[in-house]
């Protein structure tokens, strides 16, 4: 029996989706209802119940049946006949401009299928059939629809109509747009690729974009299938929000939600790549590569998804680390980045991560599990206190594909682990159980004959960090941590000043100046030795102090006037670089080779 759902952007005007379910054999002792209480891939409870407006439930001759909250999230009617069926209605509130929601105005609308589709309770299996209606008005007659959603026969692909699930994680796995979107297509080994853009981007080269990603992801689906080379899915779609401002991804398991600036995108006539559209691709890749690491291949924890509450994994640094870590790699490996782009910023994640003092107190697998309530919960202390699962987590896969390489001689790399693991998947089919974190380093193993289990231990569980320099130097490239330049009152003042005239106090860190001599996040600079502090201007007046030079900081704390004296400090040599060494030898070259292609 299907789950019958319907949605209707109703009034746009109003950010109101109606939506429908009909049950024909409810729980005759009172069927219950909930909505997820957080959307897999993004792990914070966000309780999406909170924006169903209003909800009635109907028998089939409409009349009103009793409803009641059970919790937060969860709806439960009255008992019914045996046989009665029932039909909930209900409005959703949708203005949420993210990736992770629903949002729907005059101009366009998106959902994802965890803010909309109430989940009968114990039916999670039962395959789902939703009818998307088009809004109403004539103002919205060219709207069009995309997702990943199957049509129902009937129902042509990117029409309004009916769209079926084979149960209710794959219905909320793909989310919908509707809207006057542009819409690019390619293939992969013959599999159909489509972009669906929605939002203004003058002069769009979409030409540039569909073959730049078609090589993006056709390095992907090689990495996991050297032979096919076909990825595992019959049909791929990138929906992509363009904004003035705005960055994030959602990963689904065969699409994806994008938000990204109207200027990372390609224009015509655009002659090199830019660095925002480097990092627009990296984006998309990072979220295609989900599809196998994450969406498929799976922690232990997530077989099945419990959407009603946090669902702990110590190992998001092997999901959301290794994906970062492939994300900019595949870039390379398409050609899209050169060998020294391609350095330039994993030297730049080394750099964030080691200036973090909150490295040291917290292991990636507590990063991993806390991410509910730490990583994605950040207040002005998180530089002192986490670490970044998906920085350090990159860092991780790096140092094992260097190690593996030059354990090797080259013959094996991270790559066999993911391919290992990818095959685990394949072979156990609807019996898949996950990954834990004890199989990682015996996969590692058996996938490249190197044993890693105990520096793969010091990297997660303890607070260690690969050391580049020691591990690119076999792959002739030299690692060196510098002075960090562009960023001088970090280091010498100890805390981050927010932009704009009010020069308020966002981060102090760890044992710098101003942590000692008692400044505060929130504090609003007012002078700097006498000077106006705030408008941008203390990078400037720091420029002109020795590290070691005394100051007088005046600054407001709530509305009382304080005033500091801070000794300035030396910035410490935190800002790393990597450079491919000219001298290296030929084995060190071959190595090189293996990972980055040819230079
Ligand atoms: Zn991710």
């Amino acid at each position: 029996m299907n789950l019958r759902y319907a949605i209707f952007p109703a009034d746009p005007g109003a950010h109101l989706f109606q939506v429908s379910l009909e049950l024909d054999d409810p729980d005759p002792l009172g069927q219950a209802f909930a909505l997820p209480a957080w959307i897999p891939g993004s792990y914070l409870v966000r309780d999406f119940a909170r924006h169903i407006v209003r909800l009635r439930a109907l028998d089939p001759a409409g009349r009103r049946v009793r409803v009641a909250k059970t919790d937060k999230h969860t709806w439960r009617c009255a008992p019914l006949p045996a046989g009665q069926g029932l039909t909930l209605a209900y409005e959703v509130y949708a203005y949420d401009l993210s990736v992770r929601a629903a949002h729907l105005d005059t101009t366009h609308g998106f959902f994802n299928g965890s803010s909309v589709f109430l989940l009968p309770a114990g039916r999670e299996r039962e395959a789902c059939r939703v009818h998307i209606f088009a809004p109403r008005e004539r103002r919205y007659r060219d709207w069009r629809l995309a997702t990943a959603l199957a049509p129902a026969p009937g129902t042509t692909p990117g029409s309004f109509g009916t769209y079926l699930a084979a149960d209710y994680d794959e219905l909320i796995d793909c989310p919908v747009e509707m809207g006057r979107y542009v819409a690019g297509h390619f293939t992969v080994e013959g599999v159909a690729h489509e972009i669906a853009i929605t939002g203004r981007v003058p002069q769009l080269d979409l030409a540039r974009l569909t073959t730049d990603l078609a090589r993006v992801c056709a390095v992907h689906a090689r990495l996991f299938e050297p032979r096919s080379r076909r990825p595992p899915f019959d049909r791929y779609l990138f929906l992509a929000m363009a904004v003035d401002d705005g960055y994030g991804g959602l990963e689904h398991r065969r699409s994806t939600a994008l938000l990204c600036r109207r200027d990372d995108l390609p224009h015509i006539g655009m002659k090199s790549s830019t660095e925002a559209y480097r990092r627009f691709l990296g984006l998309a890749s990072h979220e295609y590569f989900h599809a196998w690491n994450v969406k498929r291949i799976k922690p232990a924890a997530f077989v099945p998804y419990d959407l009603a509450r946090e669902n702990y994994t110590p190992l998001l640094w092997l999901f959301e680390g290794f994906t970062s870590y492939y994300d900019d790699l595949a870039l390379r490996r398409a050609g899209l980045l050169t060998p020294a782009q391609y350095l330039d910023g994993l030297a730049d994640t080394i750099t964030t991560v080691t200036q973090r003092s909150g490295r040291l107190k917290q292991s990636l697998a507590e990063s991993s599990f806390d991410a509910w309530i730490k990583y994605y919960r950040q207040d002005e202390n998180a530089p002192n206190s986490i670490v970044s699962y998906y920085q350090k987590g990159a860092l991780v896969a790096a140092g094992l594909d260097l190690a593996i390489r030059a354990a090797s001689a080259g013959r094996r790399s991270l790559d066999d682990v993911m391919r290992l693991l990818w095959r685990g998947y394949k072979r156990a089919g609807s019996a898949y159980a996950g990954i834990t974190e004890d199989a990682v380093a015996p996969a590692i193993l058996e996938a490249t004959g190197v044993d890693l289990a105990r520096t793969l231990r010091t990297w997660t569980r303890d607070t260690r960090e690969p050391d580049f320099a020691a591990l690119l130097a076999p792959l002739g490239v030299h690692a060196q941590a510098g002075p960090a330049l562009d960023s001088p009152h970090f280091a010498l003042l100890g805390c981050r000043v927010a932009g704009g005239a009010e020069g308020r106090i966002t981060q102090v860190f760890d044992a710098g100046p101003a942590q000692r001599a008692g400044l505060s996040a929130g504090d609003q600079l007012v002078a700097f030795d006498g000077l106006r502090a705030g408008g941008g201007r203390l990078d400037a007046l720091l420029a002109r102090y020795a590290p070691g030079a005394t100051v007088e900081i005046l600054a407001f704390r709530r509305d009382e006037l304080l005033r500091f004296e801070v000794q300035l400090a030396q910035h410490p040599p935190s800002k790393w670089k990597l450079a491919l060494d000219p001298k290296a030898s030929a084995a060190a070259r071959r190595l090189r080779t293996g990972w980055l292609g040819a230079s």
